[in-house]
């Protein structure tokens, strides 16, 4: 899909009212409307309780189906409610992608006793205390599925660690004894080895769990039919495992042609070099690096912006790449805040959305506002309007415009036979200027107006196809035909 935009249509602080789901199918036109070619689901099993986002990943096998953690539905709704969704939304001929949870599970139905050694929290490779036997919570029988599309019991031997001692009621990270057993490899090396991530974490060396994480991936593609996947906490898993699961996804499912793509957490263009490489670029990532400079550019006085692509995998890895402003975990107040400050947001979101590489992802709180309120003046017309660009004028060849001014960001898109006229973005984050650029397109006396419509006024290319562009105080203006 060229220049295809894709929605994660979800954010932490939705209501737990199990009207999500309903309110999707509902959307899809409107979803269609806007140029939405993709939906990211949130997570859609059963979780520690319907307060759960998601991510507190109870049963991989209940989709809002059985009777489990207080109630039959998630968050979002039922089961039906779900298949129900994504039908609507595939019906608008938009894709729909799931979100896979396979680092750890949550909630267990039983502790068991098994002998584990408490490692330090900053350094995973170093034990802090004795061998000793600690009561773990990680039998799940699942009581309220009864074995329906899978018999598979959980016990301590699929784990690597947990977080809690039921048996002196001690918090910390416990690294579960065992033949095999031992930190996965294949993971980020923060913390001596970032394999332990949070809840009981499921060890991807054991061949049983091996096998059932395959079952369940092929199950739940044929009974929810949707068109891709992305893996939550990429990092945590061993690399080895990925590589494994998208290699099979690909091999079982050729007509599908999914889109898989992972949460790999991390400003650091060798640790993801690393992973891409690892996982032999089957997998496409989240750009993290581009989206920490965008935080970086909003919080800081004397940001560069001709920098912001700098260690961007967007730059290094234009095909493999998901492009994103903000999301469920960097939005305010939670676990990975590093929220790109409102005045920014049009700037960040011309980034990802008028420039050739990426596969943009707009956040649902900058269409539908977080927590019941508006994310920032003007979101959504804003992003409204700079997909309805992307998908009109943002093509055809893209050249960077010189500057000398560290405030500026400015590039010209040629268009293409198919989309003529192009458009000339411009980026600000200082005091009003008035700018000299030439640019490709259009013809001398060729009109351009600013579609964001910070500028009334009609700006002429002169002889040269240059001309003086006015730019206001932090502002973006978008340059098109004047038709
Ligand atoms: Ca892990």
């Amino acid at each position: 899909m060229s220049n295809a935009v894709l929605l994660q249509a979800f954010e932490w602080n939705l209501p737990n009212d199990g009207n999500h789901y309903r309110w999707l199918a509902d959307s899809a036109p409107e979803f269609k409307r806007l140029g939405l070619d993709a939906v990211w689901l949130p997570p859609f099993c059963k979780a520690t309780s319907n307060f759960d986002v998601g991510y507190g990943i109870y049963d991989l096998y209940d989709l809002g189906e059985f009777d489990q953690k207080g109630s039959v539905r998630t968050k979002y709704g039922t089961k039906a409610d779900l298949l129900h969704a994504i039908k609507a939304l595939q019906a608008e001929g938009l894709q729909v992608y799931a979100d896979a949870v396979l680092n750890h599970k949550a909630g267990a139905d039983k502790a068991e006793t098994f002998a584990a050694v408490p490692c330090n929290p900053d350094n995973r490779m170093e034990q802090i205390g004795k061998q000793r036997d600690i009561r773990g919570w990680t039998y799940f029988d699942f009581p309220g599925r009864k074995g329906k599309y899978s018999d598979f019991i959980w016990n301590f031997n699929h784990f690597t660690g947990v977080d809690y001692d039921d048996k002196t009621g001690e918090h910390g990270v416990f690294r579960i004894l065992g033949e095999n057993k031992h930190w996965s490899t294949g993971v980020s090396s923060e913390r001596g080895n970032y394999d332990y991530l949070m809840f009981a974490d499921i060890d991807h060396e054991h061949p049983d769990v091996q096998a059932e994480l395959h079952r369940w991936l092929d199950w739940m593609i044929r009974e929810t039919e949707i068109d891709g996947i992305r893996f939550d906490a990429v990092k945590h898993i061993e690399d080895s495992f990925i590589l494994d699961i998208v290699s099979s996804l690909y091999e079982n499912w050729p007509e599908k042609n999914l889109f898989l793509f992972g949460e790999h957490w991390i400003y650091d263009p060798d640790a993801s070099n690393h992973f891409l490489e690892q996982t032999e670029y089957k997998l496409n990532l989240f750009d993290v690096a581009l989206h920490f400079n965008m935080h970086n550019a909003s919080t800081s006085s004397d940001f560069d912006l001709r920098t912001i692509f700098d260690n961007s995998l967007v730059r290094e890895h234009p095909d493999k790449v998901v492009t994103f402003v903000d999301n469920h975990d960097s939005q305010r107040g939670q676990a990975l805040e590093s929220w790109v400050e409102e005045w920014f947001r049009p700037h960040a979101h011309a980034i990802i959305l008028l420039r050739q590489d990426g596969y943009p992802c707009i956040f649902f709180g900058d269409l539908y506002g977080i927590g019941g309120k508006e994310a920032w003046p003007h979101s959504h017309d804003t992003v409204a309007e700079l997909i309805r660009l992307r998908k009109r004028y943002a093509w055809g060849d893209e050249i960077d415009l010189p500057t000398d001014d560290h405030e500026i960001l400015a590039w010209s898109r040629s268009g293409d036979e198919e989309h003529p006229g192009g458009l000339l973005a411009i980026l600000n984050s200082g005091g009003y200027k008035e700018l000299e650029f030439t640019v490709e397109q259009g013809e001398p006396g060729q009109p351009f107006r600013d579609a964001m419509l910070h500028h009334e006024e009609f700006i002429r290319l002169g002889d040269k196809r240059s001309a003086v562009f006015p730019v206001k105080e932090r502002s973006v203006s978008v340059w098109i035909p004047a038709e």
